[in-house]
């Protein structure tokens, strides 16, 4: 088989909830932010080992994502949509007992008029000026939205992977006064909002990354393996370049393996000379650049040609390899390509 494996681990992901939904005190809900197809993970997969984890409600980013987790998952446990009620979604969001954040006037009208009696919440921007009600129009609609009893009210965090930024207390702040003297259930805190500590979880937390073995949460266990076949296996000799442009020109004599994946499946080509493979413990270098489907790499200080190397392990997590690769973690996982056999073990429940 030439297609690539991504091992994804459902008990460590499971186990990741727990971890998270232990760092807040049992009043505190947590929640599971499955939007981008569960991080690049499988939605459906991701959302059925949730729930045997524990997760009692989940989090989409547009209505086309939530009816692919409401297929997966069948009726009962919320799922709320970021976007919140858009031009269009209507029918998705009925048909699908969708929950959307509404995040302006607009959304607000347009929710009532079209769907008056079914559950929504209330997304403020608190600072990050990305999505959510402004105060000013919160000021306005306030009574009247809160008349029709979200289920949540909610606003997120611009640097919460930072613990020392003064963000994150000035929007706790504004968090506070925007939301003084209501009953609603309140929702401020993703991942790094539940690590910033207790006065940031209130009601409900919403994690996403750390679930799937990210940063900011570093106790996370890893979630993904991602194993890569060899095709194919030569000798080089010393002055010999590989692969396009020549990037890299052997100093000795080298062997080295072609494996099958590249900047199509994720593995972008900002890696390229930059990368370590693994064949178990012992790493070996990308050498030349990344190309569409082919990875080179060298392995001239093996003492066998193994079938497979892996890219992402426990040691080159998620985090490691987009440190080299000048990303973050997030869109590394979300960037891995279609075209990986998603291999799942374990369940979540454990
Ligand atoms: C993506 C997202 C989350 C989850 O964030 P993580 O950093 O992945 O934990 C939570 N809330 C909102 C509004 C988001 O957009």
């Amino acid at each position: 088989m030439a297609t690539a494996t991504l091992h994804i681990d459902l008990n460590a992901l499971g186990a990741n909830w727990r971890a998270l939904n232990a760092l807040s005190s049992p009043a505190t809900e947590t929640a599971a932010v499955i939007k981008a197809d569960g991080y690049g993970l499988g939605a459906a997969l991701v959302a059925r080992a949730l729930l045997s984890a524990g997760a009692q409600q989940f989090f989409v980013a547009v209505a086309e994502e939530g009816v692919a987790v409401r297929q997966a998952i069948g009726a009962g446990p919320r799922i709320s949509v970021f976007s919140g009620h858009c031009p269009g979604d209507t029918a998705l969001l009925r048909d699908y007992d969708l929950t959307p954040m509404l995040n302006s006037p607009q959304q607000i009208r347009r929710h009532f008029d079209t769907l008056p009696g079914q559950a929504f919440g209330i997304q403020l921007d608190s600072g990050m000026n990305r999505l959510g009600l402004e105060p000013a129009d919160w000021a306005a609609v306030r009574d009247e939205a809160l008349a029709q009893a979200p289920v949540v009210v909610m606003s997120h965090l611009a640097c919460a992977d930072e613990p020392e930024h003064a963000m994150s207390a000035q929007q706790l702040a504004a968090f506070k006064e925007l939301t003084a003297g209501i009953s609603t259930p309140r929702s401020l805190a993703a991942t790094g909002g539940i690590l910033l500590g207790s006065d940031y979880h209130f009601d409900l937390t919403r994690p996403g990354i750390g679930l799937y073995g990210g940063l900011p949460f570093s106790d996370a266990r890893p979630v993904v393996r991602l194993e890569v076949p060899l095709i194919q296996c030569r000798d080089v000799a010393a002055g010999e370049s590989v692969g396009y442009g020549n990037s890299w020109t052997a100093t000795r004599p080298s062997r080295i393996a072609t494996l099958a994946a590249g900047y199509a499946d994720g593995l972008i080509r900002a890696m390229s000379g930059r990368a370590t493979l693994y064949c178990d413990d012992t790493p070996c270098p990308l050498v030349g650049r990344v190309s569409m489907d082919l990875l080179t790499v060298d392995i001239t200080h093996l003492d066998h040609t193994p079938e497979s190397l892996d890219i992402l392990n426990p040691t080159q997590t998620v985090d490691v390899l987009a440190g080299v690769a000048g990303t973050i973690g997030y869109e590394i996982l979300t960037s891995l390509g279609a075209r990986y056999a998603r291999r799942y073990t374990g369940t979540g429940a454990t």
